[in-house]
């Protein structure tokens, strides 16, 4: 098979979008088999999700939890508390708009992330990964930090 683009992060790869489906799963199951910190693969499963927003972002809910969980990262030094109260606020019906996520997102993929050895050197990249997503996001983060602020208030 001829390598193609992946329409979420740009990778070329076997496969493509579906491809790099695989590489994410792949990632994930590495993470399961051998927990390391949750923390740092929720961070991973987020930044992922956003550099994927037609397959893992499509609603308004799940853009705003994806968004949430960088914005409790780097925003909130990871306070469980915010995340929860974010949690809440997306139980049952939402009425949040759904604004379009950013063109461009980022140059790491998930292909960095799984090539870093397993520990503290995976957890460095999936930060670096992270946070390009947070920046390439920069245009939605004050929604989400409203949001945030609005799901605090009312816990
Ligand atoms: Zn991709």
């Amino acid at each position: 098979m001829e390598p193609t683009r992946c329409e979420g992060c740009g990778l070329e790869l076997e496969g493509g979008t579906l491809g790099c489906q695989v590489l994410f799963e792949q990632a994930c199951a590495v993470n399961h088999e051998r927990p390391g910190p949750t923390r740092s693969h929720r961070v991973f499963v987020d930044a992922y999700a956003l550099q994927h927003p037609q397959r893992y972002c499509e609603s308004a809910k799940s853009l705003f939890a994806h968004m949430g969980g960088l914005l409790v990262e780097f925003e909130c030094d990871g306070d469980a508390a915010v995340l929860e109260a974010q949690r809440k606020s997306l139980d049952g019906r939402v009425r949040l708009p759904r604004p379009d996520p950013p063109a461009l997102r980022g140059k790491l993929t998930v292909r960095e992330v799984l090539a870093a050895a397993e520990g503290p050197p995976r957890q460095k990249v999936i930060q670096a990964y992270a946070k390009e997503q947070w920046a390439a996001y920069a245009p939605l983060q004050s929604l989400a930090a409203q949001w945030t602020r609005m799901a605090l208030r009312h816990r």
